[in-house]
């Protein structure tokens, strides 16, 4: 299935920051290989915004902050169950800067989550208590753009998180797949992947974008 680009798509590109790429501190397998593709998609689009992982060193979410604790485990927090993760994209550093090779010079908008130090937010529309929003919904809203398409990383915590609320928020949501690079802990790809397909969200190659 082909789409073709309207005024009110957007590209959101999600956390295609150091950290998240080889050589930063939570690297996802080949994290860079999506960075081409993205920004060729970045030409097409009328419409860009990126989100960027933002966290004070503290985090909560960090398994430094829970002594006697691992990264990748999984704790229970207020808001429920969290996975804790070695140190990333901590404001200011060079893990939290966007991937030197991405050229979106258009992007309108720069969204960053992650900031409350006691609460995670993986998806760009809600934090993970999946109450406190961050306001993309609205700015989407308000400019009259109605169609999300995702790439970025990662594909089965960041990118599957905004696709799932975009679409509960009453957006039309493309996950662009070969823009993308998971995590896979667990299965969590072939999860992420049923859960897109059970809420309608359609998952396409760039090149069907046009
Ligand atoms: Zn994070």
């Amino acid at each position: 299935m082909k789409h073709g680009i309207a005024d009110t798509d957007v590209l959101v590109v999600v956390d295609v920051q150091n950290d998240f790429c080889p050589g930063g501190n939570l690297p996802v397998p080949h994290g860079e290989e999506v960075v081409p593709t993205i920004n060729e998609l970045g030409q097409r689009f009328r419409h860009v915004v990126l989100t960027q992982d933002w966290h004070p060193p503290d985090h909560r979410s960090f398994a430094s902050s829970h002594p006697g604790r691992q990264a990748f485990q999984s704790i229970e927090l207020p808001y429920g169950p969290q996975v804790l993760w070695p140190d990333h994209c901590v404001q200011g550093t060079a893990g939290a800067q966007f991937h030197a090779g991405l050229q979106l010079l258009r992007a309108e908008l720069i969204l960053r989550k992650g900031y409350r130090r006691d609460i995670d937010s993986y998806s760009a529309f809600y934090e993970n208590d999946h109450t406190t929003p961050t306001g993309l919904a609205g700015y989407l809203r308000e400019r009259g753009l109605t169609r999300v398409f995702l790439a970025g990383l990662a594909f089965d915590f960041c990118v599957r998180f905004s696709a799932e609320d975009a679409r509960r928020g009453g957006f039309e949501v493309v996950v662009v797949e070969d823009a993308c690079r998971g995590i896979d802990m667990d299965g969590s790809v072939a999860e992420t992947q049923q859960a897109l397909q059970s809420l309608g969200v359609a998952c396409t190659p760039a090149e069907a974008i046009r």
